[in-house]
């Protein structure tokens, strides 16, 4: 741990990529995890796309107020602050995540690509226009200048990743000497190739995750079995 300290520490341009393994520690349950009360009343495979937005708009939305209530009861933890803390002392430059928590946001980080959009906004969308998240959680669902159906700002199974978010995300990937990986198991494609780009363009690639990835191989430090916000907060004190 000393050493990827010290690589952060003489590095000029980090960037630190984040998966659902960041948010875990903060209490969240992944909606993909099946021992939990939201299974029992909805089906997210069949709700979470683009399909069911369209065809079965009452379930969808009953399914997404349920997935907000449970995320707005759920808060960043110290890992998430020792980033915002990092990205206002220089240290990291920014932030692209998988997580859709807007967590980093709440934390107080500043640069976040959100590559799968983000809990915190919501829109018509028929309109666009934005909608407050409190009323969509409170039921009103339905936009007031068109009356189309109101959606979360995540992008759902079926739809294209935002366009300027990855275009930004790649344009930090290449700027970095040092890429980190924290809390992702990088399975999930074209996200997953944000570190590897980031090697081959000469950057220091650093990953740590509970499990194996398939990247593993590139990476010039591999750290498993360990849960992200300890690891940040050893970092944090190593760097003293
Ligand atoms: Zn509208």
């Amino acid at each position: 741990m000393k050493e990827i300290t010290d690589l952060l520490a003489s590095s000029n341009h980090t960037i630190i990529y984040t998966g659902a393994g960041m948010s875990t520690q903060s209490g969240l349950p992944d909606f993909r995890s099946k021992s939990r009360g939201l299974w029992e009343k909805f089906n997210p495979e069949e709700l979470a796309n683009v399909k069911a937005l369209n065809n079965n708009q009452e379930e969808f939305t009953d399914f997404y107020r349920h997935r907000l209530s449970e995320v707005t009861q759920y808060q960043p933890h110290k890992g998430h602050k020792i980033l915002a803390t990092w990205e206002n002392e220089g240290l990291i430059k920014g932030i692209i995540t998988q997580n859709v928590d807007g967590f980093h946001h709440d934390a107080g980080s500043k640069n976040v690509m959100e590559l799968h959009g983000t809990f915190r906004k919501f829109h018509c969308q028929e309109c666009q226009n934005d909608h407050s998240r409190e009323a969509y959680l409170e039921g009103d669902v339905t936009c007031h200048s068109c009356g189309g159906i109101i959606r979360p700002g995540i992008v759902l199974f079926g739809e294209s990743l935002p366009q300027d978010v990855f275009l930004r995300a790649s344009q930090e990937t290449l700027k970095a000497d040092l890429f980190i990986v924290l809390g992702s198991s990088l399975s999930v494609t074209p996200a997953n190739m944000f570190p590897l780009e980031a090697r081959e363009n000469g950057a220091k690639l650093v990953i740590i995750n509970r499990e194996p990835t398939q990247f593993d191989m590139y990476a010039d430090y591999v750290v498993q079995d360990r849960n992200i916000k300890e690891v940040l907060i050893e970092m944090d004190q190593l760097r003293e």
